[in-house]
């Protein structure tokens, strides 16, 4: 039976950690803000963001929460993010996607300042991940790096498939696996004989997006499966990428749906929002 990577525990750490940190921040006169806009009514979206202002809350960040109309004109919602850009009491910026279809969501990620772009979606943050030279992490991948750190399983070296290609999940996820030295293999929706790649995989990512699409013979005996997938089946059933149960008979260690990716990801939006406190801080003193 494999071992749980339980991103729920391990993200309740983080933020125990990031507490303690944004309580000396305050004493130095540094209050981390985060901005989260939100247009429209999507029920999963609105979800998300009452965690990220929970886990504001829990954490002692100032969370200023924008729930915009689905009739919000593009224009509109450049406006308000240039109006933040400009506001020190907010240090990072986030507008959580999808925005409604009549809204350029690239225009809305370029319109947000690098230096609070804590989602790091903007080209500049992109260019710097693929650089290694890099302030902001994407949040969901870097959730997945503090998942396997945790396993213990060094990334030097091993076989690591990512499966998926989304600027989201996939093509950041291949590039950390990277920088730590992984030979990594991007798979997509057009890849031949997907399953022969993921059987070589010492390290599994799967970002799909298609329910249990993984089945427990594409997995290596020993494998690290991290699974990022959230799928609604249900009202009340969320299931990830993976096949759990198949899944965890044949690899070492595996994330469980929920409770695995989806908590390290507000921790480490979190740990980005800090992050960019101190910088914008330090740029305010300039
Ligand atoms: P996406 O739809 O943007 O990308 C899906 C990727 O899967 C694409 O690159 C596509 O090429 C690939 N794909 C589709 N069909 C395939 C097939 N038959 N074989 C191989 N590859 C195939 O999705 P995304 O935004 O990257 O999200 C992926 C999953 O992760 C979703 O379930 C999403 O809900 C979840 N997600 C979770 C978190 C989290 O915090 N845990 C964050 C973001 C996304």
């Amino acid at each position: 039976m494999a071992i749980l990577l339980k991103g729920k525990e391990v993200s309740t750490r983080i933020k125990d950690e990031l507490k303690n940190e944004v309580a000396a921040l305050k004493e130095k006169g540094i209050h981390p803000g985060l901005a989260v806009i939100l247009v429209g009514e999507d029920p999963a979206s609105q979800v998300y963001v009452r965690n990220k202002k929970l886990a504001c809350e829990y954490v002692g960040i100032n969370s200023f929460e924008y729930l915009l109309p689905e009739s919000t004109t593009q224009e509109e919602l450049i406006e308000l993010i240039e109006k933040l850009n400009k506001d020190d009491t907010v240090s990072g910026i986030l507008c959580q996607l999808p925005v409604p279809k009549h809204i350029d969501e690239e225009a809305v990620i370029n319109a947000i300042a690098p230096n609070k772009d804590v989602d790091a979606f903007h080209p500049v943050n992109v260019g710097k991940i693929m650089t290694g030279n890099f302030d902001f992490v994407p949040c969901t991948p870097a959730g997945v790096m503090e998942l396997i750190d945790e396993s213990g399983i060094d990334v030097k070296g091993k076989e690591c498939v990512v499966v998926g290609r989304s600027n989201i999940v996939g093509k950041p996820m291949a590039m950390l696996l990277l920088h730590r030295h992984g030979t990594v293999t991007i798979c997509h929706s057009r890849t031949a004989d997907l399953a022969e790649k993921t059987k070589n995989a010492d390290i599994l990512v799967a970002a799909v997006g298609i329910p249990e699409f993984i089945k427990g013979d594409m997995i290596k005996p020993g494998a690290v499966v991290i699974d990022v997938g959230i799928n609604r089946i249900a009202p009340k059933k969320l299931v990830g990428d993976v096949e759990f149960e198949a899944a965890e008979k044949v690899a070492a260690a595996i994330t469980p749906v929920p409770g695995g990716v989806g908590p390290m990801t507000i921790a480490m939006l979190m740990k980005n929002t800090l992050k960019a406190a101190e910088i914008n801080h330090t740029k305010q003193e300039q």
